[in-house]
């Protein structure tokens, strides 16, 4: 692999991202997939921390009529299961991984301990953040954006199913309009939905870099890694 940009980065799968066509659960092979490109970036010596959302499975929105803070503890659930499938994929695969949850669950998982993280990443481990920050009324975005901060990764790859940033829905709008640069206070201001407003603040504070793009292409991890100008990024 050609030089690195970024030597730790941390990479935030949406639910739906693993759920591929089926809108729902998890895809196997998208999540194959996904390990083979984690493995190959971490082959090479870059650092891998992972933040993986649920929203295959549930988001704390769905529960109509529920109480906000227990159907967001399901969601964190969520991103658990989540967490175990893309752990599972990436050991098949050689791949030395831990999972971290916010919320302590020790016979599945370690909990978040930074310090710990940040000696698995050094040993080229992967280490997958589960069960988001622990708190209600957050989301998995903002979690990546706080891992991000505290394990001092150079930047977010958002991986998502569309290529990057548009100025509209690009499945309803023919014209829509891609950006190829943004910066955060223009996320914010235009309400483009990229990440919630707590993320992108919290990465704006911290001037932590967002790369948001499509996972259709498999390279498309490990060309954002050497660089390459795909997506769209967003920065101060
Ligand atoms: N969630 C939460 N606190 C967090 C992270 C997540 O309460 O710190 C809950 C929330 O209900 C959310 C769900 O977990 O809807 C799944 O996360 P998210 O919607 O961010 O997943 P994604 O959209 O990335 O699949």
């Amino acid at each position: 692999m050609k030089a690195a940009k970024y030597k730790r980065i941390m990479l935030k799968l949406s639910g739906e991202a693993l759920a591929g066509e089926k809108g729902y659960g998890i895809d196997f092979d998208i999540a194959n997939k996904i390990s083979k490109d984690i493995k190959e970036l971490v082959d090479s010596g870059i650092q891998v921390g992972a933040v993986v959302g649920g929203g295959n499975i549930w988001r704390g929105r769905n529960g109509q009529g529920m109480d906000r803070t227990t159907a967001d503890y399901m969601g964190m659930l969520a991103t658990c299961i989540n967490a175990l499938a893309l752990q599972d994929c990436l050991e098949n695969m050689g791949v030395n991984t831990r999972v971290q949850t916010a919320i302590e669950m020790r016979e599945v998982a370690e909990p978040f301990i930074r310090r710990r993280a940040m000696r698995h990443l050094e040993k080229g481990r992967v280490v997958i953040f589960a069960a988001g920050t622990g708190n209600p009324y957050f989301s998995t975005d903002t979690t990546a954006a706080l891992r991000a901060a505290e394990i001092e990764a150079e930047a977010i790859l958002l991986a998502k199913k569309v290529d990057g940033v548009y100025d509209k829905d690009p499945h309803k709008y023919e014209d829509a309009k891609k950006y190829d640069e943004l910066k955060y206070i223009d996320v914010l201001d235009k309400g483009l939905q990229v990440m919630d407003s707590t993320a992108t603040s919290l990465c704006m504070d911290n001037n932590i870099p967002i790369i948001v793009f499509g996972l259709d292409c498999p390279e498309n991890i490990k060309k954002v890694v050497l660089g390459e100008k795909i997506g769209t990024i967003i920065s101060k």
